[in-house]
């Protein structure tokens, strides 16, 4: 009776790993659904940078203190005079 249930549990593993097998190969000669490129989305917001006209530091743009046409870095650059 043993020997009956081996045989049995060999041939459903051979089965089951010739399916498997042909799976796998069906499956890579099949282009994925996903193959086209996909566009990247957009990045995001590219900040300005602006150089201190006092220490010649960048920085963000929107973090400047604009005075006399100039862009610092802080107020404290602003009363110092521009190199
Ligand atoms: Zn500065």
């Amino acid at each position: 009776m043993s020997r009956i249930v081996f045989w049995i549990l060999l041939i459903g593993l051979v089965v089951f790993a010739i399916r498997a097998k042909l799976k796998g190969l069906s499956a890579r000669q099949q282009p994925p659904l996903d193959a086209q490129p996909r566009r990247q989305p957009p990045p995001a917001e590219i900040e300005t940078m602006t150089q201190c006209a006092h220490c010649g530091i960048h920085f963000p743009a929107s973090e400047a203190v604009h005075a006399d046409g100039h862009d610092y870095c802080s107020p404290g650059h602003v009363r110092l005079p521009p190199r």
